[in-house]
């Protein structure tokens, strides 16, 4: 903006917006560092068939421990983002979150992986390589990677729909994130690989007490169905959300009255723990209300 205003001006910034800049400047730094001393770590939360209490995949999520205090996704991917760390950063997770699936895999444990990716790691050079690579390195077959992107993604720029395409050609599956918050037109829906479609977890929090959230929610699972996908519910917190979704015949389900975002070994063993007839049988259900 500075530079519009034309030469001979003094662009006075406002002290507040003066600290954001200080303050992103840090983090970036300390993000830097951070990746270097290996203060991420990648959590996973389960997502399960509500029909079966199945689970049928999990959802990779990134932490940052800085220091004993976990920063918030939310707070430091823009950031990071700004400070070109997104791509390693997001290989990072990639490449961990597909080596431990791929090793529950081997115990024939039919499980599947998703993985958030944001517009600007999708544009960034050799992403459908780098995808992969990975695949091809820890041995986790395409169609078990699913690849969650938010609206913007498809409206933004040809280009990164090109890549998904790309990706799909491949074998790996798409899902649309936080649906129903963006600013897509549906038609996207009808001439894009989509595969999966997470219904906003603003949708699920009203459900049984606000009727809009409710209709919407229901609209939702019913258009899926119709087009063949698979609808994920987002952020289940109370048994009665739970049991309307199953009502309205909503496929499948996550959020903490399922099971928090957890370590791989706590996934392992809640799922061991679980298993229906014991022995071979690894059916990794989780028991629901
Ligand atoms: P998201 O992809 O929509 O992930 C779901 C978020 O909802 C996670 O927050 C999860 O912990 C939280 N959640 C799950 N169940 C419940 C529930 O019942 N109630 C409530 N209140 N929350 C629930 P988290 O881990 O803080 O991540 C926030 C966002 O940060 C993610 O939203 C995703 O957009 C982004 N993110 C996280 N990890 C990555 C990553 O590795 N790469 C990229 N690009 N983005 C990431
Ligand atoms: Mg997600
Ligand atoms: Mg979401
Ligand atoms: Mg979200």
């Amino acid at each position: 903006r500075a530079k519009e205003m034309g030469g001979g001006r003094v662009e006075v910034y406002a002290p507040h917006m003066h600290a954001d800049v200080v303050r992103r400047l840090e983090l970036g730094s300390d993000l830097q560092r951070a990746l270097a001393e290996e203060q991420f770590a990648v959590e996973f939360q389960p997502v399960v068939d509500l029909a079966t209490s199945r689970v049928t995949s999990v959802e990779a999520l990134l932490r940052w421990w800085r220091g004993s205090e976990a920063v918030p996704p939310e707070e430091f991917i823009g950031p990071a983002e700004e400070a070109g760390l997104m791509p390693p950063l997001g290989d990072w997770v990639l490449r961990e979150a597909c080596r431990e699936v791929a090793r529950w895999r081997e115990d024939s444990w039919e499980i599947g992986l998703s993985v958030n990716f944001t517009a600007r790691q999708i544009g960034a050079p050799r992403f459908v390589e780098t995808v992969a690579a990975v695949l091809d390195e820890t041995g986790l077959p395409p169609h078990a990677l699913t690849l969650e992107v938010r609206e913007e993604v498809l409206v933004d720029d040809g280009t990164n729909v090109e890549r998904l395409e790309a990706l799909r050609d491949l074998g790996v599956r798409l899902a649309i994130d936080d649906f129903g918050t963006g600013y897509a037109s549906l038609a996207y829906l009808g001439r894009l690989p989509v595969d999966v479609i997470k219904i906003d977890p603003s949708f699920v929090a009203g459900l049984g007490t606000d009727e809009t959230s409710t209709l919407l929610t229901r609209t939702i699972v019913r258009l899926g169905s119709d087009l063949g996908l698979t609808v994920v519910a987002e952020g289940i917190e109370r048994p009665e959300q739970l049991e309307l979704l199953r009502e309205m015949g909503c496929p499948r389900g996550q959020g903490y009255l399922v099971a928090r975002p957890m370590a791989a070994g706590r996934v392992e063993s809640l799922v061991r723990t679980n298993l229906a007839g014991g022995g071979d049988d690894v059916s990794g259900e989780i028991p629901l209300p």
